[in-house]
C-alpha cells in the first residue's frame, strides 16, 4: 500500500519570501493557514486562495496554492464563483478592510446573506497600507494614521456586526498577536459548511500612530473565557460585537443552515469543472448574443 505523504507546514512555501514590512499583521495570518492546512491533511491541490488588492494581495505570491489576485474589492465574488465551479476544493478569500468593506461592501453583505460556503479572511489594520496610509471603512474617528492629516470625524464599520446583521453563519475575530487563537478559529471556519468571516486585527507597523500590538494585548479578552457565552445565539453576538472598551477575540457566531451551493441542481451529479466541455460548439452559443 502507497504510504500517504504527510505535508509540513513548509510545504506550502513558493520559492518567494514575503515582503510584508517586519512586524506586519499579515505574517501570522500566512503562518496560521499553513498549519492549519496540515493539521487538516488539505493538500496545495484541494485549496484556491482569492486574493484582494492591497498589502495581504501579495500572499498570492508566497502560498502554495491555487491562486488568484483580482482588482479591488473583488475577492469575494470570485471566491464565491470559483467555490460554485469547484465545490468540492476549499476556497479561502484574503484581503484588507478597505479592500472587502470599501469597494467590496456590497459583496460581502450578499455573500453572508446567501449564505455561501467560503472563508473569508479581512485583514483589519484601519489603513489602505499599500495605497500610503489612508484611514479605511473600519478606522473610527478616534484614529489618525500615515497620509490623515487630521482624525476624521466618521464612524467605522464594524466588520463582525455587519456579518452578523447580513446573516453570516461563522461569524469571529481573531489578532495576529495571537497566533494560537487565529489558528484555532481558522481550523473551525475552514471546516464549517457556509459563509465563515473571520475578521482578523492585523497591525500595519509602519502607518499605525500608536504602539498597535500592546494597544490590542491591553483591549482584548478571549470569548472562550466567557463560561455563559452562547454563540448560538444572534442578540447576544451583536450585543458582544458591539463591546469597545474592551475587545472580544473569538467565535462570536455559529449556526448550520442551509448553504446556497445546495440549491443548485447544476451541480447535484459532479462539479462544473468535471464537465466535459471540448465538443461544445462554442461559436454557435456566442451567436445566440449578437
Ligand atoms: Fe503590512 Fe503596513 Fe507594511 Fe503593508 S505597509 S506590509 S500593511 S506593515
Amino acid at each position: 500500500m502507497r504510504e500517504e505523504y504527510r505535508l509540513k507546514p513548509s510545504d506550502f512555501n513558493t520559492e518567494r519570501r514575503p515582503t510584508w514590512c517586519r512586524g506586519c499583521g499579515n505574517y501570522a495570518i500566512h503562518d496560521a493557514l499553513k498549519k492549519v492546512f496540515v493539521q487538516l491533511e488539505l493538500y496545495p491541490h484541494q485549496i484556491i486562495m482569492v486574493y484582494g488588492t492591497g498589502c495581504s494581495g501579495s500572499g498570492v505570491n508566497f502560498l502554495r496554492t491555487y491562486g488568484f489576485h483580482c482588482m479591488h474589492g473583488r475577492a469575494i465574488p470570485i471566491a464565491a464563483g470559483a467555490g460554485l465551479a469547484a465545490h468540492k476544493m476549499t476556497v479561502i478569500a484574503v484581503s484588507g478592510d478597505g479592500d472587502i468593506m470599501g469597494a467590496g461592501g456590497n459583496q460581502f453583505i450578499h455573500a453572508c446573506r446567501r449564505n455561501i460556503n467560503i472563508t473569508c479572511i479581512l485583514v483589519d489594520n484601519h489603513v489602505y497600507g499599500l495605497a500610503g496610509g489612508q484611514v479605511s471603512p473600519t478606522g473610527g474617528n478616534d484614529y489618525k494614521a500615515g497620509s490623515a492629516t487630521r482624525v476624521i470625524s466618521v464612524q467605522p464599520i464594524n466588520p463582525v456586526s455587519l456579518a452578523i446583521a447580513s446573516g453570516a453563519t461563522f461569524i469571529a475575530r481573531g489578532f495576529s498577536g495571537d497566533p494560537l487563537q487565529l489558528r484555532e478559529i481558522l481550523k473551525k471556519a475552514v471546516r464549517h459548511r457556509g459563509f465563515s468571516l473571520i475578521d482578523v486585527l492585523a497591525p500595519c507597523i509602519i502607518y499605525s500612530s500608536v504602539d498597535i500590538y500592546g494597544y490590542y494585548r491591553r483591549k482584548i479578552y478571549r470569548l472562550e473565557d466567557v463560561k455563559s457565552y452562547d454563540r448560538s445565539k444572534k442578540a447576544e453576538a451583536f450585543e458582544k460585537s458591539l463591546e469597545n472598551d474592551r475587545l472580544p477575540t473569538g467565535i462570536f457566531y455559529k449556526v448550520d443552515e442551509p448553504v446556497y451551493e445546495d440549491t443548485l441542481k447544476q451541480i447535484d451529479r459532479k462539479p462544473l469543472i468535471d464537465h466535459i466541455i471540448s465538443d461544445i460548439d462554442i461559436n454557435k452559443l456566442l451567436n445566440r448574443y449578437y
